[in-house]
């Protein structure tokens, strides 16, 4: 078998058994690169050189018999918002076109330390703002089921390119549903951590106090692997809580007799396409199948969660956003002018529309006289809808609900339409607001497109939504099924 159409651990397990080498694998993903990137477009940059070179080292180690990591020869492919030494990092933004960052993130130097090989960068939507993958200075990344169709956002190229076989394995990052968006429309798996088990160290911020680094997968076990390395406490960032190292994959399994499982009310209904409410209550049936206690459970507070999430993510992200001034960082106009009109100049041609969009309303809702009735009463929401979880979680052990209230949707027929975009992330946001672990896993496919349901769970319990993704993907009809490109 070629080695691209692998997962991350049968790869690693071939190359300690010497049954493949690592420059084998890496070649086979560069020429399925070369050959499906004209199509899909999911990456921005990849790194050929380099990862001839690190796959040739990993072939030594294992010729001499030296103990090689979790992730030998994986190829990773890594959201252009992850900063990596040496390479290019750019948001997808022409302010941040040339940027070479002097410094890799946490999680990117915890994938090398287990001999994980990132092998490229992967388009986004600009400053991960979006759903899908359109607001990329480089142009869309297209979605390998049907390329007139969007992958999702903001991490499409890194959903894409796992779902396409060009990686096993990607990171990307989730705001308000960047990981799982994408992980949906694209047919793979997808999880959003606990805010705080994975370090932020090295990701350019969009909205901080939202936002976590997850993996992207073909499978759950793969999800789990990627997790267990890039999971657990680092110092460097001050949001990171200090807990134990967990292998996620040891879950993986147990079956879900006994397990209570909450169908969210409030995301099955009004203004969800019937195809996805059909495909999520049908996967609801099959945990029942295989002994989970299933029971509709209400969160009206749910209904405020969009519209909060708004007003947070820009206001933060027109604070995060302030440091490109043209002076430290990034692109900066050509003309020599006063410093007052370089630092707007070089923001009005750095900067896409959307990006401006959301610098504009955040600065707008932070002022003076708007703060409180507009930022303020925001976490005010987002208190209350973490305490409903809390209340939730007394009940059932997780929550299940769809990814997004929607397929897959043609390149073009949103982007004119701002509202219609933020409203795709209705049932993905409410996650972020209450820190909590999700994973969105396919669990259906309708006119060829595939459908994605998440599994909610309290704070660090990724092993249980990972347990209920690993045991629905064993029973599925379309296990194993892969976009035909
Ligand atoms: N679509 C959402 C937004 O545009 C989520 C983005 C993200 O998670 N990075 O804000």
């Amino acid at each position: 078998m070629e080695p691209y159409k692998l997962g991350a651990w049968e790869i690693s397990q071939k190359i300690r058994n010497r049954e493949l080498t690592a420059r084998e694998c890496i070649v086979s993903f560069l020429s399925r690169i070369d050959s499906l990137e004209p199509k899909v477009k999911a990456y921005v940059s990849v790194l050929r050189e380099a990862v001839l070179k690190k796959a040739e080292k990993i072939d030594k180690k294992v010729k001499r018999g030296e103990r090689v990591g979790m992730l030998a020869g994986v190829a990773v492919a890594v959201k252009d918002n992850i900063c990596t030494k040496g390479v290019k990092t750019t948001c997808a933004s022409k302010i941040l076109e040339n940027f070479v960052p002097p410094y890799d993130a946490t999680v990117v130097e915890r994938i090398e330390a287990e001999d994980g090989i990132v092998i490229g960068k992967t388009n986004m939507d600009e400053f991960a703002m979006g759903s899908s993958t359109e607001t990329s200075y480089f142009g869309p990344t297209r979605n390998p089921w049907d390329l007139s169709r969007v992958p999702g956002g903001s991490s499409g190229g890194s959903a894409a390119a796992v779902s396409a076989q060009e990686a096993p394995l990607a990171l990307g990052s989730d705001t308000g549903g960047s990981i799982r968006c994408p992980a949906s429309f694209c047919g793979v798996v997808g999880l959003k951590p606990t805010y705080g088990l994975v370090s932020r160290y090295g990701l350019i911020a969009y909205a901080n106090s939202l936002e976590q680094i997850g993996p992207l997968a073909r499978g759950t076990y793969d999800c789990a692997l990627l997790l267990s390395v890039i999971g657990g406490y680092d110092e460097r960032d001050s949001t990171s809580v200090n807990r134990a190292p967990r292998d996620y994959t040891r879950s993986l399994g147990k079956d879900l007799r006994g397990l209570k499982v909450g169908v969210l009310r409030e995301l099955i209904g009004l203004g969800t396409d019937e195809a996805v409410v059909k495909a999520v209550l049908e996967c609801a049936s099959k945990l029942e199948e295989m002994g989970a206690l299933c029971q509709e459970i209400s969160l009206p507070v749910l209904s405020y969660a969009l519209p909060a999430y708004y007003l947070i993510a820009m206001s933060e992200a027109s604070s995060n956003l302030a440091r490109y001034d043209g002076v430290r960082y990034g692109y900066r106009t050509e003309v020599d002018l006063d410093w007052n009109q370089v630092f707007s100049k070089s923001r009005r041609e750095g900067f896409g529309a959307e990006v401006k969009r959301r610098i504009i309303l955040g600065t707008y809702a932070l002022s003076a006289g708007y703060y409180d009735r507009f930022f303020l009463k925001s976490l005010k929401v987002a208190t209350l809808i973490k305490r409903s979880f809390e209340k939730a979680f007394q009940q059932v052990d997780v929550l299940l609900a769809p990814t997004m209230p929607l397929l897959p949707f043609r390149l073009g027929e949103k982007i004119d339409n701002p509202l219609a975009l933020y409203m795709c992330d209705v049932d993905t946001v409410p996650v972020n607001l209450a820190g909590l672990p999700a994973v969105s896993f396919p669990c259906g496919f309708h006119q060829g497109l595939p459908i994605g349901a998440q599994v909610i769970a309290p704070p660090f319990r990724e092993d249980l939504a990972l347990q209920v993704s690993f045991a629905y993907e064993q029973a599925a009809a379309f296990k194993g099924r892969t976009p035909t490109l």
